[in-house]
């Protein structure tokens, strides 16, 4: 099947201080299904354009913060209505640019708008609250404001949603925001700026800063008219980013890797296990942070569990992102497709035994690999120690439940983990002993749901949790008012 493709020359510009201007340099955006489509060129941002999307945000500040909730609410929404009208277009868009299918790109564009109407209510909710004094005739009000300018900086794999999770609740509380996606995924960023300001944003409020990292993410970072930072990528870019932001004392949100872990127990349903497995490690090509990347099998049923899995994962359709019998797409660039192949070259060495993860030959030049999983590997291995990011799973074998408890809480990170039981009684003794932020009982590890509180621990995130009304603390700051007997 060929897609079709509007390969494009237009210079997508940054947008800052509601204009749109070019960058100082720029980059082409490709395709990872067919690396000959290019989907357009995007201005990168250098530092003084940073510093003049910072001052512009701070200036817009003055009269954001004090519109009110319905206004902003109703810009945010005709966002939404406009998103929507446009869902399969921007679909479209996302897995041209990204790789997920367009399956799960829909179901991105999806998860954004409800984001965004979500919010959008939010923007009227009380903002805070009238407590009684200890003191005889003092009334204490406790009112949330706005902090200030949010600076966002978002990685690649949810090219929308990520950003919106964070944009979103920045603007619906009165804050304004200079955003910088990450430089494989210009395209779905810019419509959705584009939409945000056409819908009604007044100039500066929101602002638009493409490029590299080091550059534009760093000077976002390191500008102390920044209030707050929310970041989500690598765990050693977020040290980088804290350290900058907390040297004048931003506060700052992080969402970093994981090495989720799986507990297969022994009483498993082998079949819900071997889906809760496929989907939730091999779904967006296993790029997701939420991924399950260790399974944790107890010994009783290790050998039907691989059996069973290696038969499902040979089914696996691979091919280009928006074919609709693709079901996994390509990973997201060359350099990410070798870091994925020298992981397998490594844990095989470490005597494990690989099942699938070859290349793939597609009838276009892409970035394909079928979805793969290590075989009989330790727990100090060090494919079960770092995170890989792309489709690519390890197996431990667990004595007993306790054992695996054990396992899947020996890591640094603590962002999502799951199990596959039967048994209520298992389920709720790892529910209270898992360190995960995120726990599954029967449901893959990814795949989250946009009005409750995501978030992990220890290496995995730092700071207060992001999504639904838990969005609020992060984006909002209490001032506290005595009030005494007396005042007219
Ligand atoms: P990355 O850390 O390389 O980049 C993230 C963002 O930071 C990008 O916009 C990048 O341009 C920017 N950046 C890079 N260097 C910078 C610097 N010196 N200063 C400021 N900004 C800089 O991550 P990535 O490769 O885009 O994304 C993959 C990682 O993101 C994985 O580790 C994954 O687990 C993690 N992730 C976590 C979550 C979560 O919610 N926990 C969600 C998605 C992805």
């Amino acid at each position: 099947m060929t897609m079709t493709t509007t390969t494009t020359t237009t210079m997508h510009s940054n947008h800052i201080a509601g204009r749109w201007v070019d960058g100082s340099d720029s980059t082409s955006n490709i395709n990872p299904s067919d690396t000959d489509d290019i989907i357009g060129h995007y201005a990168r941002a250098d530092a003084g354009q940073v510093t003049d999307a910072i001052g512009a945000a701070a200036e817009a500040f003055k009269g954001w913060s004090t519109t009110t909730g319905q206004e902003r609410a109703d810009i945010l929404d005709t966002a939404g209505s406009e998103m929507r009208a446009r869902q399969g277009e921007l679909a479209d868009l996302l897995a041209r640019e990204e790789g997920k299918t367009i399956t799960e790109a829909r179901g991105e564009v999806d998860r954004t708008i409800r984001i965004i109407r979500y919010h959008a209510a939010q923007a009227l909710m009380p903002a805070g609250e009238v407590v009684h004094s200890i003191r005889p005739g003092v009334k204490i009000d406790v009112v949330r404001e706005p902090v200030g300018v949010v600076g966002v900086i978002t990685p690649w794999n949810f090219p929308l949603a990520i950003p919106a999770w964070k944009i979103i609740p920045a603007l619906a509380y009165g804050n304004t925001v200079v955003f910088k996606p990450a430089d494989l995924v210009p395209a779905s960023a810019w419509h959705l700026v584009d939409i945000l300001v056409r819908a009604g944003l007044p100039d500066g409020v929101l602002n638009l800063t493409m490029g590299r990292g080091s550059v534009v993410g760093d000077a976002i970072a390191r500008d102390p008219r920044v209030s707050a930072l929310s970041f989500t990528g690598s765990v050693a870019t977020g040290a980088h980013v804290l350290e900058a932001a907390q040297s004048h004392q931003a506060r700052v949100q992080l969402e970093m890797g994981g090495k989720n872990p799986l507990i297969i127990s022994d009483d498993a349903d082998l079949d819900v296990a071997v889906s809760v497995a496929v989907d939730g490690s091999f779904g967006s090509t296993g790029q997701r942070c939420t991924a399950a990347e260790r399974f944790i099998v107890d010994e009783r049923i290790h050998d039907a569990f691989v059996e069973a899995l290696a038969a499902r994962m040979s089914k696996v359709v691979v091919g280009d992102a928006r074919d609709p019998r693709t079901q996994m797409g390509p990973v997201v660039d060359a350099r990410q497709l070798e870091q994925n192949q020298a992981a397998l070259r490594r844990a095989e060495a470490d005597a494990g035994e690989v099942i699938g993860g070859e290349l793939v030959e597609a009838p276009r030049p892409g970035f394909y690999m079928r979805p793969a999983a290590v075989v009989g590997t330790k727990q100090t291995d060090w494919i079960n120690v770092e995170e890989v990011f792309g489709p690519v799973v390890s197996i431990v074998k667990s004595r007993d439940h306790d054992e695996a408890v054990a396992l899947a809480n020996d890591t640094e990170f603590g962002l999502s983990s799951g199990i596959v039981t039967t048994s209520l009684a298992k389920a709720a003794d790892f529910q209270r002993r898992s360190k995960a932020g995120m726990v599954m009982v029967n449901v893959p590890t990814a795949g989250v749901d946009y009005h409750v509180p995501f978030g992990g621990r220890a290496r995995s995130s730092f700071g207060t949790r992001e999504q639904g009304t838990y969005a609020r603390e992060f984006y909002t700051t209490v001032k506290t008012t005595y009030v005494g007997a007396g005042t007219v």
